[in-house]
């Protein structure tokens, strides 16, 4: 591996790409891009805070995952989660409640992350985390869903949060997901 590469400026760069693909794809929706260009702003300021902590010997990554619930109500052939118990459908034994997520966006934010991934499981089942994500506009939070719980209150809040982001994989060929 070259000892040179350098994965700060790396995913740096990799955010920047994210973002300006993005603001060029919103371009014909005002709102949308309206909120994408304050979301550059906050982007590389973030980007800033970042680079002045990889100085003083802190790495903060510009990226977070976060398996938000171990249920989920599927059991997709091939799931990564659930071959390593991490989804189960025992109810679980303790889960970090919507403000101690809150608070852990809060100072994911203010370390310089720009990017918070939710995943699971099912993030979908957890309303009040993706509520608390809506409220924390310089994030933009990647929700990876199997979209079963999309309803008309999820809607209206991703049209109000324009920082929340349903990722839906469709796995299979046309005669299993049609
Ligand atoms: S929806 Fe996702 S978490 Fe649930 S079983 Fe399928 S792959 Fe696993």
């Amino acid at each position: 591996m070259d000892e040179k590469f350098d994965i700060q400026a790396y995913m740096t760069r990799g955010v920047e790409n994210i973002v300006s693909n993005a603001l060029r794809a919103t371009l014909r929706d005002p709102r949308e891009s309206a909120f994408m260009v304050r979301f550059a702003a906050a982007s590389r300021r973030a980007s800033q805070r970042r680079s002045e902590a990889e100085k003083a010997g802190e790495h903060i990554p510009p990226f977070l995952i976060a398996s938000i619930t171990s249920a989920c109500n599927l059991h997709c052939a091939g799931c990564y989660s659930r071959c390593n118990h991490a989804t189960v459908d025992a109810a679980p034994v303790r889960q970090l409640t919507d403000e101690e997520w809150l608070a852990i966006f809060r100072q994911s934010e203010e370390l310089g992350v720009s990017f918070i991934l939710l995943a699971g499981g099912e993030p979908m089942l957890r309303r009040g985390v993706l509520e608390a994500a809506g409220k924390l506009p310089n994030i933009i939070f990647p929700i990876f869903t199997n979209g079963t719980y999309m309803d008309v209150a999820y809607f209206k809040l991703f049209d109000t949060c324009r920082n929340l982001i349903p990722v839906l994989s469709i796995e299979g060929g046309r005669a299993e997901t049609d």
